[in-house]
């Protein structure tokens, strides 16, 4: 049998089955329960698994399927060395959340989480939340400029429940987290989702979602129109990571003046012939853009 592994609690791993069975507490089968004591995350919330039936209703994972994608959170090794951990997988999109306003987002925040999201294999949807707090021609521009780039850019208002309609289509069959700093509205979205679905279809239960939690391990909510919201305790906001290629789509356009530079090897600092520079002092690229590229380069 097949499932995805929605919870992880004690060398118990809870696995839902795909055909919608009630979920079934696994051990992991010999040769991969030694592999788990070397690798710490061997099994992942949102891995897709195979497993048996055992007695006392329980089960065995057996095989581990190939990732699609990771959620990878860096942390301090010892001596300070960066590590990688994975701490999801298989995750489409990352639902990243801006407030317009109460906090006002950032767009260096923005460049650098879906920079992140990249690196993983993960699509990035920009939702601007709280749209009823400021007249929409505000922030008319920073949407242009993103859709440009060609994220799937989001207006919400949890207030005045605009945008919920399209969200859910956005989530509709796909396993999306929530990324965002605290206070953005990232709660208020994933219930406004839920309630919205509950009071459309009139069902008591809402399938397995009671509100956000806050413990420390990971949840999978089963969207009841298909697709799952991965909550990962931590991963609402996360640091940068990247082996390039996230800069380059993050930033289309200096890589795309990057091929006027005359030095093939042009780093847009110094250089004389930089198109790059050219482009900040003519006013062509933001000032702001081009220093959080330095930045993010050089991290
Ligand atoms: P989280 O920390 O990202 O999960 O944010 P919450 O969902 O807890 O929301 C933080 C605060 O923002 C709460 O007081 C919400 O009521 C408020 N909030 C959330 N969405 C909106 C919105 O669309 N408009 C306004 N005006 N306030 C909102
Ligand atoms: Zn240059």
């Amino acid at each position: 049998m097949k499932g995805i592994v929605v919870n992880i609690q004690k060398g118990l791993y809870k696995v839902r089955p795909v055909n919608g069975a009630e979920d079934i507490s696994c051990t992991l089968r010999g040769r991969l329960f030694k592999q788990s004591r070397t690798t710490k995350t061997l099994v992942v919330v949102g891995d897709y698994v195979e497993f048996q039936p055992v007695m006392g209703g329980r089960g065995v994972i057996t095989t581990i399927e190939e990732r699609r994608s990771k959620l990878i959170r860096k942390g301090a090794g010892k001596k300070g060395v960066h590590l990688e951990q994975v701490v999801a997988a298989n995750i489409d999109q990352a639902i990243l959340v801006f407030a317009v306003k109460d906090p006002r987002y950032n767009k260096n925040l923005i460049e650098r989480y879906t920079i992140s999201a990249k690196y993983g294999g993960i699509e990035s949807v920009i939702c601007f939340n709280k749209i009823d707090l400021i007249d929409p021609p505000e922030i008319q521009e920073d949407v242009k400029e993103y859709r440009n780039i060609g994220y799937t850019v989001l207006l919400t208002s949890v207030v005045v429940r605009e945008g919920i309609e399209e969200l859910k289509s956005l989530l509709k069959g796909k396993n999306s987290v929530f990324a965002g700093s605290s206070g953005v509205g990232k709660s208020s979205l994933v219930n406004a989702v839920f309630e919205e679905e509950k009071a459309r279809t009139n069902t008591v239960s809402t399938s397995h979602y009671k509100g956000r939690h806050t413990t420390t391990s990971s949840q999978v909510y089963e969207l009841p129109f298909g697709g799952r919201i991965i909550d990962v305790p931590g991963m609402r906001e996360f640091g940068v990571i990247d082996d390039g290629t996230g800069i380059r789509n993050a930033f289309p356009d200096i890589t795309e003046l990057a091929k006027r530079c005359k030095f093939r090897d042009c780093r847009h600092i110094n250089e004389p012939g930089c198109a790059v520079k050219e482009a900040v002092e003519s006013g062509l690229l933001e000032e702001r853009r081009y220093r959080n590229y330095l930045k993010l380069r050089g991290k």
